[in-house]
């Protein structure tokens, strides 16, 4: 399908209206916001928008302003249709762009199919997600399993747009996680996989290196720093044989959600944000929270119930940075030693966190966040098996990354994205650590070096679109494309 400049654009937009993300630290008001039906009108408000730029919208998850655009925004939630196929002996699910997640996962697990990975929650749209490749804890990011892609972009005279699909080599490999700069994405054809259960157990450990001893019999476990506590919890999870459905799996549920998803985030909300105490913090993560944790249970449930939480009922704020095994214990024992010089100005950095700092110009900057910010929410780290991408944050030779999260309910307070820009900063420039695309991050630190494939990356994203109209404004800059 290919559309010239000369095509009239039906006058479903919204102008003016504001729109802004689930954390609530990127508003804008677009040009204009239109939720197209069709291809065709896709393509005809690119034409119409070339001069503008043109962004898409998801579900606003994303904190980073990827979404931001003062030309035209694109929301596809009516491309949400779920169509299960075959394919040379491969069973695939064709999934429109605009489709949440949850609605996928819904869909498939009628015919006992799901994905092979999912994140913690499961609002997301399935483009949004792939964009900034959303990931889980032990397997690839979603992004790995987009087996095709249908996407509008510029044809190759540039003088038109067209909906096609990629389909393999180096050019899908590219567009499974491209930030919405290869092109307005419809559709996408994901691996499905049958059905299947988790077993998991919270446990705690004194040491990282106990922590990833355990990855043996629970590959896809994700474990928290506590703050405060300064040890481990390990959220162990491996697949199972069992069927579940006892009594006890299900008062589980009701357990997590009304201990870990509201319990904890309530208090925490009560004593961090609303009386910012940092003594009843610390004595929430010390004292009480160990006592929360019921290690001896192992309940067992369907794998899209028990791998979610109930994230999406705060708002909050988070930064999220890979680095490969190799440097995870050396970085988190880092990110440690810099909460606890946040939180107390007396804390002494260890040689070691001193040398490291000293080495990337930032020793002489630890004053700026000295006894300024007290972490309040739990460290998670997950780690994502290497993906068959170019940019997504654990596209790489076959080496685990390992994701290490910060998380504030303090969504509005600098001191927070001080913290945040610091760490990260520091983490950039020692391990080459890579930022969640669809988290906040010091946008000054990114390097064209974190991502060898970058380059390749780039000449796919020229190609699709040589007058830049889908990378204006933060994704291009992101990229080092700014034109
Ligand atoms: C509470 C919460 C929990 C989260 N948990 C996780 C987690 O467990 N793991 C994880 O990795 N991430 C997680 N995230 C981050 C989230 O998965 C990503 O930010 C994801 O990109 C959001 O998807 P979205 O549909 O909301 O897209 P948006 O935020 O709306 O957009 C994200 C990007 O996708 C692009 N995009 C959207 N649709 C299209 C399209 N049709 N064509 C081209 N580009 C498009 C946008 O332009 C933008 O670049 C979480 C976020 C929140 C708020």
């Amino acid at each position: 399908m290919t559309s010239g400049p000369g095509n009239s654009v039906p006058e479903r937009g919204n102008y003016g209206s504001e729109v802004t993300n689930f954390g609530g630290n990127v508003r804008f008001r677009p040009g204009r916001l239109v939720m197209p039906r069709t291809e065709t009108e896709v393509c005809r408000l690119v034409m119409q928008h070339r001069a503008d730029g043109v962004r898409v919208v998801g579900s606003r998850h994303a904190w980073s302003p990827l979404i931001r655009t003062e030309g035209l925004l694109l929301d596809l939630r009516h491309f949400d249709s779920v169509r299960l196929f075959e394919d040379a002996g491969q069973l695939l699910v064709s999934v429109g762009a605009g489709c949440q997640i949850s609605r996928l996962l819904q869909s498939l697990n009628r015919s006992g199919l799901t994905l092979p990975s999912v994140g913690l929650i499961t609002e997301q749209t399935v483009a949004g997600a792939i964009s900034t490749a959303t990931h889980g804890s032990g397997r690839h990011s979603l992004s790995h399993y987009v087996q095709r892609l249908r996407v509008v972009q510029f044809n190759s005279a540039g003088d038109g747009v067209e909906a096609r699909w990629i389909e393999g080599g180096a050019e899908l490999r590219a567009a499974r996680c491209s930030l919405g700069a290869m092109g307005v994405v419809t559709e996408v054809v994901f691996a499905v996989v049958p059905q299947y259960r988790i077993q998991e157990q919270m446990v705690a450990a004194g040491s990282l290196t106990e922590v990833l001893q355990m990855e043996q019999e629970t590959p896809l476990q994700q474990f928290f720093l506590i703050p405060h506590l300064w040890s481990f919890y390990v959220q162990r999870r491996c697949e199972s044989t069992e069927r579940g459905g006892r009594w006890t799996d299900e008062l589980y549920r009701v357990y997590w959600f009304l201990v870990m998803d509201l319990g904890l985030h309530l208090i925490v909300l009560l004593t961090a944000v609303f009386l910012r105490s940092r003594s009843l913090v610390k004595l929430f993560y010390s004292k009480l929270l160990p006592w929360a944790i019921v290690s001896s249970w192992k309940p067992v449930d369907r794998s899209d119930r028990q791998l979610v939480m109930e994230h999406e009922l705060f708002r909050h704020i988070e930064e999220e940075l890979f680095v490969r095994r190799r440097d995870l214990a050396s970085a988190l024992a880092l990110v440690r030693d810099l909460l606890r010089v946040a939180d107390d100005r007396s804390w002494r950095l260890s040689e070691e966190s001193c040398n490291q700092l000293r080495q990337v110009g930032l020793l002489g900057e630890v004053s700026e966040i000295e006894g300024q910010w007290s972490h309040h929410y739990p460290i998670c780290v997950r780690r994502v098996r290497a993906d068959a991408a170019m940019i997504s944050m654990s596209a790489g030779d076959g080496e685990d990354w390992y994701s290490i999260s910060l998380i504030s309910y303090e969504r509005s307070r600098p001191e927070f994205l001080r913290f945040a820009g610091f760490v990260g900063a520091a983490l950039i420039r020692l391990y080459g650590a890579r930022p969640h695309w669809g988290k906040w991050f010091p946008e000054g630190e990114i390097r064209a070096d974190l991502y060898s494939e970058l380059p390749e990356f780039l000449s796919w994203v020229r190609r699709a679109d040589p007058e830049g109209v889908f990378r204006r404004g933060f994704t291009g800059r992101v990229l080092g494309m700014s034109e």
